[in-house]
């Protein structure tokens, strides 16, 4: 906390890659650090199996880089603190300052800023670190909701292990997608790839992969246009984009694998947002108000990988704790 008051120097939001990465950097600059989390540290790679592509390390599991990262900031002393932030206003501090003789007779009113969670407690920070992801996106199929947890999922790490032996299939044609067919064509009897064009966002090495397994069909130039079962998921709808036909295929799964979108909602009347609804902000992490920075996937940016994440923490961070020196 600052010397000040309990006023918090760094507020992050958000406990994943990006976040615990400027809690991180935000500690080794000698301030202090307080992570606000809704759910659990690491954020989405926490359910990767494999991580492969992280400079320096050959390979890891998604969960112990989650809590080798949240070790390192909490062993630095930051603190994480799990609640769900619902927005972040300036605080109007209305204090005089006596400096000025003109007409300009209060100091900024965004010196501190108010981080109000979903239980209702308010906290105080200097500055504010919003790195709060991204969240899976839906298809926005009726009873698609109903279904989840039934059949349909997001996460095949988290729920393949429920299909063995069954006949599954993932929606979507980027990595996600292609290693998650990879994953569930290890104990599934069949994996259906539907995706909607012929063409692949994923990598090459992944689609060469997934062609190579025998269990795998590709269901292209297809979008999934309805969830059929009873209790739980017996089959998809699948629409040919091409010729306008519908057929059913018989799946006891499904993994929704399309993308996904900013975590960040709740914080749209203190930052501008891009067209995709992502945070505006360019490689200096800064935002249109002063005091807030934005780090990781939910901030305007073309590569969406943990080291990018990463390295908007540490952007991000040094940039808030600078702030912090100058007000
Ligand atoms: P993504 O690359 O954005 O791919 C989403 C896929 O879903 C695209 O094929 C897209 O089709 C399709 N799609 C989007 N909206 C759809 C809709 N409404 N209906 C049907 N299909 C829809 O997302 P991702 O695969 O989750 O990957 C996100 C990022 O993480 C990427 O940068 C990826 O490379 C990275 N990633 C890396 C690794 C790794 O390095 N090991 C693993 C996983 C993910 P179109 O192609 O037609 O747009």
């Amino acid at each position: 906390m600052s010397e000040l008051s309990n006023i918090i120097d760094v507020a992050i939001i958000g406990a994943g890659p990006a976040g615990l990465s400027a809690a991180i950097y935000v500690q080794r600059a000698g301030k202090h650090a307080v992570c606000f989390e809704a759910l659990t540290v690491g954020g989405q790679i926490v359910n990767t199996p494999e991580i492969a592509n992280y400079p320096g390390i050959k390979k890891t599991s998604g969960f112990e880089f989650s809590m080798g990262l949240y070790e390192q900031a909490t062993e630095l002393g930051a603190e994480v603190i799990y609640e769900k932030v619902t927005g972040v206003s300036k605080v109007e501090s209305g204090l005089e300052d006596t400096s000025k003789d003109d007409s300009e007779d209060t100091l900024p009113d965004e010196k501190y800023f108010n981080i109000i969670t979903e239980s209702g407690k308010t906290f105080q920070a200097q500055a504010v670190i919003l790195a709060t992801g991204a969240k899976n996106r839906h298809l926005g199929l009726p009873r698609e909701e109903e279904l989840t947890g039934r059949g349909v999922s997001y996460c095949a790490t988290c729920d393949g292990a429920f299909f063995r032996k069954k006949d599954v299939a993932v929606n979507g044609g980027g990595n996600t997608a292609l290693e998650d067919a990879l994953f569930l064509s290890n104990y599934c009897n069949k994996v259906y790839i539907i995706h909607r064009r012929d063409e692949f966002r994923g990598e090459p090495k992944n689609l060469e992969a997934v062609k190579s397994r025998e269990n795998v069909e590709l269901v292209l130039k297809s979008t999934v246009t309805e969830l059929k079962g009873d209790k739980s998921l017996e089959a998809v709808t699948v629409k040919d984009k091409i010729t306008g036909e519908e057929k059913d295929i018989a799946v006891q799964g499904l993994f929704i694998a399309i993308g996904q979108e900013p975590n960040n909602q709740s914080f749209r009347d203190i930052v501008d947002l891009d067209g995709a609804g992502y945070i505006s902000a360019d490689e200096s992490c800064i935002t249109k108000t002063s005091g807030i920075f934005v780090a990781g996937d939910t901030r305007t940016k073309t590569v969406r990988q943990l080291t990018t994440a990463a390295s908007d923490g540490a952007v991000a961070a040094l940039a808030a704790c600078e702030f912090t020196d100058r007000n």
